[in-house]
């Protein structure tokens, strides 16, 4: 979805977002439903400024059991897009961290908000995603879910033990 700067009047514009979980700017992205938000764009001289939020359900694949499951994500938006030839001052800015604003760069006379939707969402997602806050993982010896109940395998032993066993059996010839 693209909105032409030339668009945006003086006033700003308000876009409500929604987009199917085949749209092209989150295809990529294990969308499940609609992607939704609502976004306000602002002119402010040369500088365009997005603020709003985005959000959508995610299939995500949880980090310790590896199961499916369904996250709903939630991010807020708050984007200075500044003309590429801006690009020296920006990182000038951000060298001397003054520049606590999200800034990305126009390219061309158009902003796509499908794309910006996508990356909020991709941001937001989390390195490690756990199907629950207390998911137990699987068992490494028999692969049973632990979140359901312990499955009676041996917990891992420290292999730094192994040397005190070899020291008994040799105590005990
Ligand atoms: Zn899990
Ligand atoms: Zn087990």
């Amino acid at each position: 979805m693209l909105i032409h700067l030339e668009d945006i009047l003086q006033e700003g514009i308000e876009i409500e977002l929604n987009l199917d979980p085949d749209d092209p700017a989150v295809q990529e992205m294990n969308i499940r439903g609609p992607v939704t938000g609502s976004l306000q764009i602002r002119k402010t001289g040369q500088q365009v400024l997005v603020l709003g939020n985005v959000g959508g359900k995610v299939q995500l694949t949880c980090a310790r059991c590896l199961k499916d499951f369904i996250a709903e994500i939630q991010e807020k938006v708050d984007i200075e897009f500044r003309p590429v030839l801006d690009l020296d001052r920006a990182a000038r800015e951000r060298e001397l961290g003054s520049d606590d604003l999200d800034v990305e760069f126009l390219r061309g006379d158009a902003l796509d908000v499908g794309h910006l939707a996508a990356e909020q969402i991709s941001l937001a997602i989390p390195m490690k995603p756990l199907c629950r806050e207390d998911c137990g993982g699987i068992c490494p010896d028999c692969g049973a879910d632990r979140t359901l109940g312990t499955c009676g395998c041996e917990p891992d032993t420290d292999p730094r033990w192994n040397a005190l066993k070899d020291l008994k059996l040799k105590i005990d010839n």
